[in-house]
């Protein structure tokens, strides 16, 4: 038998077709609370989308460690034979939430474990670096991907004229321009942690750690012309083959990898290993060998999950930590601080947030607090009556920092044309040919003066990156 339905107080519905009217062709009566009710939660229905990656999809699955990597780190996660359940939102950055898949954009690669040290969010994307590596700009560099205050349309001229002013950005621009910027689905992609972030074995010693993942399902991309295609007929084209594939059973997998360097290592290292737009060459720093990931349970619901789905940098556990990275250090306030907004103060107590494991806080109080309250005397710290207490033995081994508190030029003898190149250098003529014509797509109405100095930075890159744009341009 169907279950009886109710209001949200768990009141009987008796008739959920016809409002309560003063005779049957008069007007409606204000007592007709079930009415009200439902037209007030239809209001309430949405939550204020993400600023940035406000379009994505998920799956849940495994995360399996087939090595031993404990002489770095003691996190029970990384653990050879730990099996942990995770959830991974993929997400393209600048669109809305109602915009189309085949986009070229970086696509977001979001994690969360649920492991049994509390919840680790690695909070990722399909590149190893990005635009820029200070926070001070990231507000700045948004406004540029967003839409025009005045015409409501996205601005090539504001991305360029962003990027043009703003060196630091080639290597991102490369690979966003690049025939990976277009990727076929969320599939074939490859995850990189991007920031440097460190582990710490049981001895207390720490190690910088650069976090991949690379797809077992290849490198898949489109060409502009592809995309606008498959645009043309679906534009939920990567959550549509997320989903299918993990419906039918086909379950996508990524190889667990880390590239580490010791603090000595990064002492001497010729570029700052901390900076968000560097890699670390992978003949200097190899691959190592951790474990596989897989995806293999879509989600039940969409809003509940995936909407309302929640990482942050943040959320490390003991064993694994962060580094001096600016953007990161930004990162670990920031995105909390848009969840506390946008889903509300308690958002990790929402299913899809909730650690496995115990939360024993003081916090108080606050919007839609539904936690069990406790009978209890212990209600702030310390206290005297058995109230939950902190543990040193968990404290972090230091980190050394120097130098005097100044704002310094993050520009100043950093070299923003090695690494860029070494990336055109790989590319066949086919690849090169590509990323210059996505170049002078890109570049539609923007006005010759910043497509110049853009150009001009290519030149420092390599010649031939310059001359192929401007043949590409019709220059
Ligand atoms: P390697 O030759 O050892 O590695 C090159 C890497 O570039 C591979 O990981 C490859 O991925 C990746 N790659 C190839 N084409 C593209 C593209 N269009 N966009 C993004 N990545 C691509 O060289 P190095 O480690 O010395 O790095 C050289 C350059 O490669 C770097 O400057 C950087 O631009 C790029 N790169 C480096 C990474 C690193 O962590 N070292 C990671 C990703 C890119 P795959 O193996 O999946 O084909």
């Amino acid at each position: 038998m169907a279950k009886i339905m109710t209001t949200t107080a768990g009141n009987i519905v008796g008739d959920n077709q016809n409002s309560l009217s003063a005779g049957s062709r008069g007007p409606l009566l204000m007592q007709d609370y079930q009415l009200l009710e439902k037209l007030a939660h239809q209001n309430r229905e949405r939550v204020p989308e993400r600023v940035v990656h406000a379009k994505g999809s998920a799956a849940f699955g495994t995360l399996t460690i087939n090595h031993d990597i404990s002489k770095y780190t003691k996190a029970k996660v990384l653990q050879k034979g730990e099996q942990t359940r995770m959830f991974l939102r993929f997400s393209t950055v600048a669109g809305e939430r109602g915009a189309a898949d085949a986009e070229r954009d970086v696509r977001g690669f979001a994690m969360k474990f649920y492991t049994k040290e509390g919840n680790w969010d690695l909070v990722g994307n399909n590149t190893p670096v990005f635009f820029i590596r200070d926070p001070q700009k990231f507000p700045d560099f948004i406004h540029t991907q967003k839409r025009h205050p005045r015409t409501n349309l996205r601005s090539n001229t504001a991305a360029w004229d962003f990027w043009s002013l703003s060196p630091e950005s080639l290597h991102q621009v490369t690979i966003l321009m690049s025939d990976r910027g277009l990727p076929v689905g969320y599939r074939n992609i490859n995850g990189y942690g991007s920031h440097t972030y460190s582990l710490i074995n049981d001895k207390g010693e720490r190690t910088w750690v650069k976090f991949h993942f690379k797809t077992k399902q290849g490198i898949k991309n489109y060409t502009n012309a592809q995309a606008s295609e498959v645009v043309g007929k679906c534009r939920e084209s990567s959550q549509r083959d997320l989903y299918e594939s993990i419906e039918k059973g086909d379950f996508p997998k990524w190889d667990f990898q880390i590239q580490v360097m010791s603090d000595e290592q990064a002492k001497n290292c010729p570029f700052n290993p901390f900076d968000l737009t560097k890699v670390w060459p992978h003949a200097d720093y190899p691959m190592i060998d951790v474990g596989v990931m897989e995806l293999n349970e879509n989600p039940a619901n969409y809003f509940a999950q995936v909407e309302q789905a929640s990482f942050s940098p943040s959320n490390v556990v003991p064993g694994i930590s962060w580094s001096p990275d600016k953007m990161l250090q930004a990162r670990i306030f920031s995105y909390a601080d848009a969840h506390r907004y946008r889903v509300g103060t308690h958002y990790e107590m929402l299913p899809i947030n909730k650690p496995i494991v115990e939360v024993n806080t003081y916090h108080m109080d606050g919007s839609m607090n539904f936690a069990e309250p406790k009978s209890t005397d212990a209600y702030y710290e310390p206290n005297s009556f058995g109230g939950a207490v902190e543990d040193k033995s968990y404290v972090e081994p230091p980190f050394g920092v120097n130098g005097d508190g100044y704002r310094y030029d993050h520009r100043e003898g950093n070299d923003d044309f090695s690494q860029p190149r070494a990336l055109f250098m790989l590319m066949s003529d086919s690849q090169k040919a590509q990323l210059f014509s996505n170049i002078a797509d890109a570049m539609d109405g923007v006005p010759d003066e910043i497509r110049n100095r853009q150009i001009a930075l290519f030149e420092q890159v390599h010649i031939e990156y310059a001359n192929g744009v401007r043949k590409a341009l019709g220059k």
